[in-house]
């Protein structure tokens, strides 16, 4: 980020344009001063957060809504609206440069928000989450996470390993007035505190699933019927179908959304052993894609049976008999017609059962999140194996330090200036 985090800054909020009405934030110092001299009336006194109707210099008009610092950015900033017309937009944004605010650069309105203490890292990630939100789901948890879901445990749980390095210290430089100290005590706090973070690291895999698709490799023999699922499943003739064996030669790839949960459904080339050489290859292929699947979905040819060109394919599987319209699904498996539909309620419903009740965890940390409390798990198995073992306690508090570090960046509490440049870097302008 260039410029004084004090300087005063402006850009578009909305977009993109054209569009019915939009609206450009100024924040800093001068948001009020620099308003009061583009925007007529401007409001004498100034109510904060009270909205004046008035006249831009370029003969646009909207509405003025200054702020004090119970602003997004925590500090004073105006918010004007106008209409959204790209040049209109423009000239706002040119007439308030000319009046001595700077253009924003990506990010930077969270950024201040951040710096002046309105939001933690947590929520600011929540809130470029929040704007990219594609599903219902990922909007719901995008908004638990800016209301502090995960800022609030997160900061008790550093506290806690900031009272255990204390406590642990405390008897290093006065055991002899305060005793030994108790060290299985120490161990299962720690324990405690590792268990807990294994809470939020599990939710990971879950995150990464409503971020990109719980992802289904569609796998079997050929002319199970696998392309024909796939077209049932999503509604409409995507997948080539064709009733010659070894037709899907490479993968298609498509996503519906199951019960809020974006899918990915992968239509392998049919696992067959071939002589064929590109055959062979999609076969490869769709290896691939069953190994780096969530879930491998298994079809088998009901007027057919298993047979031997069903490999054995590691990983989460749900098995279906497909055409069960023309004859009886063998035992135990989930009798489905890609035909008919029947079946496919249950066949999503095992989906989502598989994908998603793996793990109570219902908070959703990002990668980011995730390796910093790895990383900060670790630290704290670390430190719990050595007061356990009797070692030197000091060495314990070398680990506890890192692992309060690490989790201290996940808040931002410990963040470094490249930390930060980084993490905004990736939002839009006027975020
Ligand atoms: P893939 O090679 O596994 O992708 O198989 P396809 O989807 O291309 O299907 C092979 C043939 O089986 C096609 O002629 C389909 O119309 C037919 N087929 C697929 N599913 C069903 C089903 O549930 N019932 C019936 N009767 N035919 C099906």
């Amino acid at each position: 980020m260039t410029g004084s985090p004090f300087d005063t800054i402006v850009a578009p909020i909305t977009g993109p344009h054209p569009a019915p009405v939009a609206i450009v934030r100024l924040s800093g110092p001068e948001s009020w001063s620099i308003a009061s001299r583009i925007f007529d009336p401007w409001p004498d006194p100034v109510v904060p957060r009270f909205a004046t109707y008035g006249r831009y210099p370029h003969g646009d008009d909207g509405l003025a809504v200054p702020f004090d610092d119970r602003s997004f950015t925590g500090e004073q900033s105006v918010e004007l609206s106008l209409h959204g017309a790209t040049i209109s937009v423009r000239l706002l944004v040119e007439v308030c440069t000319r009046n001595g605010a700077r253009m924003a650069e990506p990010g930077e309105f969270t950024l201040r928000a951040f710096l002046n203490g309105r939001i933690d890292l947590t929520q600011a990630e929540a809130v470029a989450e929040t704007v990219a939100a594609a599903s219902e789901l990922q909007l719901c948890h995008a908004n638990r996470i800016r209301e502090g879901a995960l800022n609030h445990p997160i900061v008790r749980i550093r506290e806690a390993v900031l009272a255990a390095i204390a406590e642990i210290e405390a008897h290093v430089d006065f055991s002899e007035e305060i005793g030994d100290l108790d060290r299985t005590g120490v161990a299962g706090r720690l324990n405690a505190l590792a268990d807990e973070l294994m809470a939020y690291i599990a939710g990971f895999g879950h995150g990464r699933m409503m971020r990109e698709g719980i992802r289904v490799a569609i796998v079997g023999a050929p002319n199970a019927g696998k392309s024909s699922l796939l077209n049932s499943l999503l509604g409409s003739e995507r997948a080539i179908v064709s009733p010659t064996p070894g037709t899907t030669r490479d993968y298609v790839e498509e996503a519906v959304e199951f019960g809020g949960w974006p899918v990915v459904f992968v239509d392998t080339a049919g696992i067959r052993h071939s002589a064929d050489e590109i055959e062979r290859i999609g076969v490869e292929r769709s290896r691939r894609q069953a190994a780096i699947a969530d879930i491998v979905l298994h079809v088998i040819d009901s007027t057919v049976g298993p047979s031997i060109d069903d490999v054995h394919i590691e990983g989460r599987r749900i098995m279906v008999a497909n055409k069960c319209d023309l004859a009886p699904a063998p035992e135990g498996l989930l009798a489905i017609s890609a035909l008919t539909g029947q079946g496919l309620p249950q066949l999503r419903s095992a989906i989502l059962d598989l994908a998603v009740s793996a793990s109570p965890a219902t908070l959703f940390v990002n990668r980011r999140q995730h390796d910093l409390l790895a990383e900060a798990r670790l630290a704290i198995e670390e430190a719990r194996s050595i007061i356990s073992q009797s070692l030197p306690f000091d060495l314990a508090v070398v680990h506890l330090h890192a692992s309060a570090e690490a989790i201290g960046k996940v808040t931002g509490e410990t963040a470094s200036e490249d930390m930060l440049q980084e993490i905004f870097s990736r939002f839009c302008i006027g975020k």
